[in-house]
């Protein structure tokens, strides 16, 4: 089985990343996870990646993923090195999945989505998968998707630095994962752990909507040899009605214009205290205050912030 080589966790170099989906524009929930990668990453003296995690067509927009990169150019963002767009790995995937299989670690599902949704229980994510085709397809089945064959053992703790100790068990909360869906597009969870890998994350600071995706992905990472980072889990902005701001809830996409209030805005969401004045300062003079004052401490230990102002 491919596996990657371990490395020790000593001494690493910080590598931050920012993954946006092309599913949309940047918004002020996007810009709450860019700046404190961002800027976790640039005061530990560390790199800061993009990806671009354009893995499923039918959800994107045209142009997002290049509007995207020059609203973070325009903000004052510089990343570290070239952007990898997912899209353009698809063969990594399919080996790693080809190993999996190999391995008899993943099996194919016959499953419809009705079908599971009938026969489950609820889980932490959806329905959780009741192992039909574990033991093999059903006579008559065809593949549909490709799943994660979970072991006994899939109790899976860690300690986030923002959100404190989390713990799930697989089995009870979400049942043998997709890894390939029914609609030929593999699955956010498989790509994510080897493009970190890849890419030599040490340290993921992200949304707290992925916060239950988490154990997934350690749990990948332990099958496939890959070292652990580290997770802050960074509360996200949510509207009047509680909704992820996104393009499904019509979160008003950045304007470049407003650059500088929507930085200091962002940063005191972020549990930053900048000074009123820097509203009406230069990008340069917001983001060098930034770079010496940004404390990840500092950030709300919540799940979600209300978007009131
Ligand atoms: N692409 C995901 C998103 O835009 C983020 C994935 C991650 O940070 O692991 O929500």
């Amino acid at each position: 089985m491919t596996t990657f080589q371990e490395k020790p966790s000593a001494n690493r170099t910080y590598r931050g990343r920012f993954a946006p989906s092309p599913t949309g524009l940047l918004h002020e929930g996007s810009l709450l996870t860019a700046v404190a990668s961002y800027l976790e990453a640039r005061t530990r003296g560390g790199q800061w990646l993009v990806r671009m995690e354009d893995l499923d067509p039918p959800r994107e927009m045209p142009g997002a993923a290049d509007n995207i990169l020059r609203t973070l150019a325009s903000f004052g963002f510089e990343w570290d090195g070239p952007i990898l767009y997912q899209s353009k790995r698809l063969d990594v995937y399919r080996e790693m999945l080809n190993d999996l299989i190999a391995g008899n670690v993943a099996y194919p599902c016959g499953c419809t989505r009705k079908e599971i949704a009938d026969s489950s229980l609820r889980g932490i994510d959806g329905p959780i998968y009741p192992g039909t085709c574990r033991n093999g397809l059903p006579a008559g089945r065809q593949t549909r998707a490709w799943r994660l064959r979970l072991e006994e053992t899939a109790l899976m703790e860690f300690n986030d630095v923002i959100q404190g100790t989390q713990q799930q068990n697989l089995i009870d909360q979400v049942g043998d994962f997709v890894l390939l869906r029914a609609d030929g597009y593999f699955a956010y969870q498989l790509a994510v752990v080897v493009d970190d890998a890849e890419q030599g994350i040490t340290d993921i600071v992200r949304g707290a909507d992925l916060l239950d995706s988490t154990p997934r992905q350690l749990y990948l990472q332990k099958l496939l040899h890959i070292s652990r980072p580290n997770y802050a889990h960074l509360p996200i902005l949510v509207n009047a009605a509680g909704e992820k701001l996104s393009k499904q809830t019509r979160a008003v996409a950045l304007e470049i214009s407003r650059a500088t209030v929507l930085l200091w805005k962002a940063l005191e969401r972020l549990g930053q205290r900048p000074d009123p004045a820097l509203k009406t300062a230069s990008l340069d003079e917001i983001w060098t205050w930034s770079c010496s004052n940004w404390q990840l401490e500092l950030v709300p230990q919540a799940k979600f912030l209300h978007d009131y102002a």
